[in-house]
């Protein structure tokens, strides 16, 4: 799949902030037709504003929260319309917090966002893809997906997160050996610390260290991510950011 000549629908879920909207960007960089997914109606426009200013790209929005069923299905059915040719699933929100302590409400939205939100999209877009021939899903992990810890504090709390980006990996390394051979590529996109919002913590618990750990090291651009991501899209594969093998993440 190759970002730079495709000519159908890109759909970015989360591209309201962070690498969501740099992905958009970079898309519209070359012109194509895009929906911007996310629940802040008002970002989700002005980013769609200055992407039809400043770029060739038709931009639509869909305000939708993809922990909502109904919402869910919408965009569901966006997806899978015959004009989608790339799928990034990118939204995804942290759910930080003691595991003993997590609300039962915040747990069944994290599971709700990571997991079944990006489970359900990419099984609306495959079939359609499949049938012409052509196609490409991204679904956004973590580092945090292959250890229990990374340098240089041991991350407490984030075992739902990193469970559920655990999944991420799982599902799309086992989706891309069943595709394996078809036009259909699937990508799994591994980002270590990068500089957005996500870590401001909306909902959940703060994380000892964490804050500290992002302000020192403040995380790569998401211009880094959405650049690793979109040079691999032709093969498909694991993708982790910045430059790590899968052997160098897991032993981190
Ligand atoms: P941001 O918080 O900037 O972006 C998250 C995006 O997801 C926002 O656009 C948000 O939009 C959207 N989103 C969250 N919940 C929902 C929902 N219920 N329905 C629809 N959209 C939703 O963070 P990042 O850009 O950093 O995160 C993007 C992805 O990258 C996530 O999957 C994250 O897990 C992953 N990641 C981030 C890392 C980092 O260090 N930043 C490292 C590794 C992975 P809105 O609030 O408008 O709905």
């Amino acid at each position: 799949f190759d970002p730079s000549t495709a000519t159908g629908t890109a759909v970015v879920t989360g591209a309201s902030s962070g690498i969501g909207a740099v992905y958009a960007r970079g898309l519209a960089e070359h012109g194509r037709r895009l929906v911007l997914v996310a629940r802040r109606a008002g970002r989700l426009e002005d980013l769609a504003a200055r992407l039809r200013a400043e770029t060739p790209a038709a931009v639509e929005t869909l305000t939708a929260d993809l922990g909502r069923e109904e919402d869910l299905a919408r965009v569901a059915e966006r997806v899978a319309a015959p004009d989608v040719d790339l799928l990034v699933n990118n939204a995804g929100i942290n759910g930080y917090g003691p595991f003993a302590r997590t609300e039962p409400e915040l747990l069944a939205r994290v599971l709700a966002v990571n997991v079944v939100a990006l489970t359900t999209l990419t099984r609306a877009a495959v079939p359609g893809m499949l049938e012409r021939g052509r196609g490409a899903v991204v679904n956004v992990a973590s580092l945090l997906a292959f250890a229990g810890s990374l340098p240089p504090d041991p991350l407490p709390h984030r075992a739902v997160y990193g469970g559920t980006k655990g999944y991420v990996v799982t599902f799309t390394r086992t989706l891309a050996a069943e595709l394996a051979g078809t036009p259909v590529t699937v990508q799994v996109l591994c980002p270590g610390l990068t500089a957005t919002e996500f870590h401001l913590t909306r909902g959940a618990e703060s994380v000892p260290g964490h804050e500290e750990r992002v302000h020192d090291e403040g995380g790569m651009p998401a211009e880094d991510v959405v650049a690793a991501s979109l040079a691999a899209l032709r093969s498909g594969e694991v993708v982790c950011v910045p430059g790590l093998t899968e052997p160098e993440a897991l032993d981190r």
